[in-house]
């Protein structure tokens, strides 16, 4: 089995390197964010405080989330609801940020990564898979980018998608986003010892997509 664990903060380009990986070496993608996301937004639905640990931890019984694979896109059911773009909205990557700090939470998700992994090659982004999930990972990267360049491509990601927003608020949220992620005192969303660091800010995005595929190939060969 492969496995490739690639981290970093949000706008660091992760998703959409890893989905082209994916697609290029015939491999899994797994996107981690999707089911803290899903964590959230039943939060958000049941209008409970997302810091406040004892009120998530009682939710986490009632919540019951399945990944799978339509058409080669990971879709994540919450409940048997297939959540698609809802856990998009960017209050609910605030809702993400927020659960995620909580032990119980990454507790309640770890097993369902691991296992997709044990069963799979795997391409799997997040902010602790070289650290915590994948720890035996093949190869770990940890991509970023400075606040600016992040931040101006999850703007236009956003307002491609119809989404209104501003760049300003874009990157205010982003950098109070990162720094929950990065100082919290579980799993923080720091590279591993042995992961290979890759400031992509100026590369594009076949720039960044090549660079990966070259990182990989050092790493384990060409097994595509
Ligand atoms: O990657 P994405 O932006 O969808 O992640 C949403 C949030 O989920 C992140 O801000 C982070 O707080 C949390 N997360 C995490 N660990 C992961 C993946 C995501 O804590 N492996």
């Amino acid at each position: 089995m492969i496995k490739i664990a690639l981290d970093g903060p949000s706008g660091s380009g992760k998703s959409t390197v890893a989905k082209a990986i994916s697609g290029r070496l015939g491999i899994v993608y797994v996107d981690t964010g999707a089911l803290y996301r899903s964590v959230g937004y039943y939060v958000r639905t049941k209008g409970k405080d997302p810091k406040n640990a004892s009120e998530v931890e009682a939710l986490l019984s009632e919540i019951e989330l399945d990944v799978r694979y339509e058409n080669g896109v990971q879709c994540v059911y919450l409940n048997g609801e297939n959540l698609g773009d809802k856990i998009r909205q960017p209050e609910i990557s605030m809702y993400a940020s927020a659960v995620s700090a909580i032990p119980a939470v990454r507790a309640f998700l770890l097993e369902t990564q691991k296992s997709i992994a044990r069963k799979n090659n795997v391409v799997m982004d997040g902010r602790d898979i070289g650290t915590v999930i994948l720890p035996d990972a093949d190869v770990k990267i940890f991509m970023t980018a400075s606040n600016e360049a992040r931040a101006m491509r999850r703007y236009k990601e956003l307002t491609e998608k119809g989404v209104e927003v501003k760049y300003e608020d874009v990157l205010r949220e982003m950098i109070e986003r990162d720094e929950n992620d990065r100082s919290r005192a579980v799993a923080p969303a720091i590279p591993a010892e042995d992961a290979i660091i890759f400031d992509n800010s100026d590369y594009d995005l076949e720039g960044s997509i090549e660079k990966v595929i070259e990182i990989i190939k050092e790493k384990v060969g060409d097994f595509s």
